[in-house]
C-alpha cells in the first residue's frame, strides 16, 4: 500500500492511496491536470485511479469535481448529504450509476478495501475523514475538524499512517490580520485543528504499529511547518515514527506502509 499527498492545505487538497493495480483519491481540490501531474510524477499511475472520496463539499475539496465528472469514469464515493451539497456548490449532477454512497459509520468493501467513513465536527453538511484498511495496512485521511472528538479517536487507533491536520497555530491566527469571523470560524468546534489540539489527538491514537505522521492542511498564513513539527515531536518523543510535512504545492509520496 502507497500513499501520496498530491496537495493539502487551504488552496486545494488532494490524497491519494494505491495497492499497484488501483488507487484511490480522497478529496480533488486541485485540478484534474494537476491531479495526473502529480500522480505521474510520484510512480503514482494516474490511469490506476478508480474511485474519489469526498471528505465534504467546501471547494478546496471538490474543486475539480466538474472536470473529473465530465473528463474520466472514475466512481464518486460520498454520502448522500455530501453529495447533494457538492451538486449545489458545483453546480453539477453526480449520475447516479458513478455514485456510491457513504454513511458515516459504515465501512463500505471497495475492490477488497475496507473503506470506513467516519463523522467529525466542521462546518459542512455531513463532514467525514476516512480509515482505511488493505492488506495488512491501515491508514486514516483526517483534516477539516474543529476538534478532537472520542469518536475520532476511536477510529485512529493502530493504524500504520496518520495524516492529521495541524492547521493553524493559536498566537499566530489570532495575533494575525484575518478577519475576524474568519479567525472566529477557524478557532471553532467546527473550524480547523490546531497544532495543540493536533497533538492532543495525537497523544490518545500515537500506538506502537505507528510508522509514519503527515501532518496536513498546515495554514499558510497562521502556521509554520516548524511550529507544526516541534508540537508533534513532543508527543512523538522516544518513538521511531516518521514524521512528514505535506504541502500545498510540492507533493509527497511514501510507500510501502505496512511493514
Ligand atoms: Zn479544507
Ligand atoms: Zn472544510
Amino acid at each position: 500500500m502507497h500513499y501520496a499527498a498530491l496537495a493539502s492545505g487551504s488552496k486545494g487538497n488532494c490524497h491519494a492511496l494505491a495497492d499497484g493495480e488501483r488507487t484511490l483519491l480522497i478529496d480533488a481540490g486541485i485540478s484534474l491536470r494537476q491531479i495526473r501531474q502529480r500522480l505521474d510524477a510520484l510512480d503514482f499511475h494516474a490511469g490506476e485511479v478508480q474511485a474519489l472520496a469526498l471528505t465534504h463539499e467546501h471547494s478546496d475539496h471538490i474543486g475539480a469535481l466538474g472536470v473529473i465528472l465530465r473528463r474520466t469514469d472514475w466512481a464518486i464515493l460520498a454520502t448522500r448529504e455530501t453529495r447533494q451539497a457538492a451538486e449545489l456548490s458545483q453546480a453539477v449532477l453526480i449520475p447516479a450509476d458513478r455514485w456510491i454512497e457513504l454513511e458515516a459509520g459504515r465501512p463500505l468493501d471497495w475492490a477488497g478495501w475496507r473503506v470506513l467513513p467516519f463523522s467529525l465536527p466542521h462546518d459542512a453538511a455531513d463532514p467525514v475523514a476516512f480509515r482505511v484498511e488493505a492488506g495488512a495496512c491501515a491508514c486514516a485521511v483526517v483534516t477539516d475538524l474543529g476538534q478532537p472528538t472520542a469518536l475520532v479517536a476511536d477510529h485512529l487507533q493502530d493504524l500504520d499512517l496518520l495524516v492529521l491536520e495541524a492547521n493553524h497555530d493559536v498566537d499566530m491566527l489570532r495575533e494575525g490580520d484575518y478577519p475576524p469571523q474568519l479567525k472566529a470560524r477557524i478557532l471553532s468546534r467546527v473550524g480547523h485543528l490546531s497544532n495543540a489540539a493536533m497533538a492532543e489527538l495525537l497523544a490518545r491514537v500515537c500506538s506502537p504499529r505507528l510508522r509514519r505522521l503527515v501532518l496536513a492542511h498546515l495554514s499558510e498564513s497562521n502556521n509554520h511547518p516548524d511550529l507544526a513539527r516541534f508540537a508533534a515531536e513532543e508527543v512523538l518523543r522516544g518513538t521511531s515514527v516518521d514524521l512528514h510535512v505535506a504541502h500545498q504545492r510540492v507533493p509527497l509520496a511514501l510507500s510501502d506502509l505496512s511493514h
